[in-house]
């Protein structure tokens, strides 16, 4: 072999590695997490509503969550691009409608959405900008209504106990894929539907079946709160 032709071979095997590595996956999905404010608010740590007022009696948005097939995940990927408001004034109303905080005290939720950006989407940066971020997580939301899903088949936010496999089936047959579910416990020790786990695949183009669900720390029945 020439020096010409293995210097050629090197170049296109380095390259070939390049490329590899470009493409190489940062995480292997997300999870795309809708909490229910009622079970938020009646736990011991109490909650307070934002400024603008109580947020609708309807899930809201937790965040999208880069995550490993192995239950792990990458957090807070790069701190030289922080949560930066001006880049997405114009999400911000919807914003306060399904992604609210409800921590105390009452505030815009401003905290809430940079704790988000700086510890999970910043690790999904070569898939989704700031802007991306937010606005592919209200679209996820509007394609996922878990309230309607459940309120369809007579699973009501009233504070009755329902079968988790029920409340399971009933999201899995509006959204039409299979949820994680996850529980906390009430002031009176009870458990409580806390939070809808979704995945999403990791171009984030929509959702896909959860390589693997969330611990749910739920019993067979648990209860769906009012809010
Ligand atoms: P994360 O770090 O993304 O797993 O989210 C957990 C953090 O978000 C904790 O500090 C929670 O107290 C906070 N959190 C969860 N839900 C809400 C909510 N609805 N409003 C404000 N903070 C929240």
């Amino acid at each position: 072999m020439s020096s010409c032709t293995r210097f050629v071979l090197i170049t296109l095997v380095i390259f070939q590695c390049l490329s590899l590595l470009c493409l190489a996956q940062d995480f292997d999905f997300f999870y795309f997490v809708q909490s229910w404010p009622g079970s938020y608010c009646d736990t011991g740590r109490s909650c307070c509503y934002p400024r603008a007022g109580k947020p609708s009696a309807d899930f809201k948005i937790h965040g999208l969550w880069p995550n490993y097939n192995d239950a792990t995940y990458p957090s807070n990927c790069d701190s030289s691009n922080p949560f930066d408001l001006t880049q997405i004034s114009d999400l911000v109303s919807s914003m306060q409608r399904n992604w609210p905080s409800l921590a105390c005290p009452g505030s815009d939720s401003t905290k809430f959405w940079a704790h988000e950006w700086n510890k999970h989407g910043t690790c999904a940066e070569s898939v989704l900008n700031q802007h991306g971020y937010f606005e592919t997580s209200l679209n996820l939301k509007s394609q996922a209504n878990i309230l309607q899903a459940l309120e369809t088949a007579g699973i009501n936010p009233d504070g009755s106990y329902y079968s988790l496999d029920k409340i399971k089936s009933a999201i899995e047959g509006g959204v039409g894929y299979s949820p994680g579910i996850t529980c906390n416990v009430d002031d009176s020790g009870n458990r409580q539907l806390y939070e809808v786990y979704l995945c999403v695949d990791s171009s984030a183009s929509g959702f896909i079946n959860c390589p693997i669900f969330p611990s749910g720390q739920c019993g067979s029945s648990v209860e769906f709160p009012k809010f």
